[in-house]
């Protein structure tokens, strides 16, 4: 090797120090809509391999009435299709090529680089910038929140959390986004609905009646660590990024970890799982701050509303029985009001059940936990789509979600008032 070439590779070596760290690249994957149609097929499809299973969110709850997205690598694609079709089993393309999907959900984003003086509520924003935003509004409405810090995670982050009211004697609406950090639409949500609130305020009747009479409590990013990985090094990375001894892989699925049969049907022990459920309650420091604030203010909670995404589906409690819920009637006529709401907007369909007979099993759910220790009226809300683009809803869908999901936001807190009154 000449002196030239030494240069280049020491060139070389250096650049990709600095640039091809890993971030994860999709190009060629694509996720496909499977139609199963016999029990055979349904465990044909569960054992695809390297299957990263979209809805529903692993291979056990595949079943024959509802179709199953799920990602396929590049790799072994081909030989999935071919023997797809060898089964007879139905399938559509749902996304063509992953990374070009990826890419054209921050293509507004690149495009206005460098230009935004202003928050941006129609691209998503990676940590750092959400942060800035939380610290911004805050200040910019000194009298109507307060920007505390409600825990830190396992890296280290501060998770912050606005308080949002008018008087501390107020009831109040828990409502938190990116419990699963690839759901991106959710802390995307969770910015404009802030800002719809607080300009709102003094504007808007219904939104100036209802925070006269609710506090607000919001955390956009209740999984900063999961959500910064999923921005830097994994698109698709959904749980939080703790690693435990005699553990193989990182992370935990936080909507797992939670106190509400923990350990049961729907979570899972092995670490390398998506829904991992943590090697003990309350084990992920993002879960116990949420459990430790919702047990200390749970006097006042009326309301607490999980947002995740995708299915446009309100869940009710519980997800770990199948057993109706004692509430059920109370719960189902709230959940019905805001499908309505949300459906005379952009006519979008949104259905709703108890969780363990509507979407599939869940233990160690967010909602079910507030629920189990007597906030009245919780759910988990899932935004769009229903298999279009899944978890990568491009950056022209943000508006609509928004105003449409402030829609059943505004039913949720007229439900919490209603609660309010009439307790015991
Ligand atoms: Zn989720």
């Amino acid at each position: 090797m000449n002196m030239s070439t030494w240069i280049k590779v020491a060139l070389g070596i250096v650049l990709c120090l600095t640039q091809c760290h890993g971030k994860k690249d999709y190009s060629g994957d694509q996720v496909l809509t499977i139609y199963p149609a016999s029990e055979e097929q349904v465990k044909f499809v569960q054992r695809l391999p390297e299957a990263d299973f979209w809805s529903p969110k692993y291979a056990e709850e595949v079943n024959i009435e509802k179709p199953v997205d799920v990602l396929i690598p590049r790799h072994v694609l081909g030989n999935v299709k071919e023997s797809l079709g060898e089964e007879d089993i139905s399938y559509k393309v749902m996304i063509e090529d992953v990374q070009a999907a990826m890419d054209n959900q921050v293509k507004g984003r690149m495009s206005r680089a460098g230009h935004e003086l202003v928050h941006d509520y129609n691209v998503y924003h990676p940590v750092e910038e959400i942060e800035q935003w939380m610290a911004d509004i805050s200040a910019e409405y000194p009298s109507l929140v307060t920007y505390e810090q409600l825990g830190v995670s396992t890296e280290g982050r501060n998770m912050h959390m606005m308080t949002i009211s008018t008087n501390p004697d107020n009831p109040a609406i828990l409502i938190d986004c990116t419990f699963h950090a690839r759901e991106w639409i959710s802390p995307a949500f969770c910015q404009c609905f802030t800002r719809n609130l607080l300009e709102g305020y003094g504007t808007d009747p219904l939104f100036t009646k209802q925070l006269n009479s609710l506090t607000y409590y919001i955390i956009p990013l209740i999984n900063p660590d999961g959500y910064k990985y999923s921005w830097d090094e994994e698109r698709l990375w959904r749980k939080t990024r703790s690693k435990y001894e005699g553990d193989e892989c990182y992370g935990t699925d936080a909507n797992r970890n939670c106190d509400a049969n923990y350990g049961g049907e729907g979570s899972s022990g092995d670490s390398c799982s998506i829904t991992y459920r943590g090697p003990y309650v309350e084990s992920e420091p993002e879960v116990k701050a949420f459990a430790d604030f919702t047990r200390a203010h749970l006097s006042k909670i009326m309301a607490y509303v999980s947002v995740h995404s995708y299915s446009q589906l309100v869940v009710l409690p519980r997800s770990y029985t199948g057993v109706p819920t004692p509430t059920l009637d109370v719960l189902m006529k709230y959940a019905k009001q805001a499908a309505d709401e949300i459906y005379r907007v952009h006519g979008t369909v949104y259905t709703y059940g108890q969780g363990s007979s509507s979407l599939y099993f869940v233990s160690g759910g967010s909602k079910d936990f507030a629920y189990d220790i007597g906030v009245p009226w919780t759910c988990t809300l899932e935004l769009r789509d229903t298999g279009e683009y899944g978890f990568l809803l491009p950056e022209d869908q943000i508006e609509p979600v928004c105003v449409e999901t402030t829609a059943a936001l505004r039913s949720f807190s007229d439900a919490a008032i209603e609660l309010w009154l009439n307790r015991d």
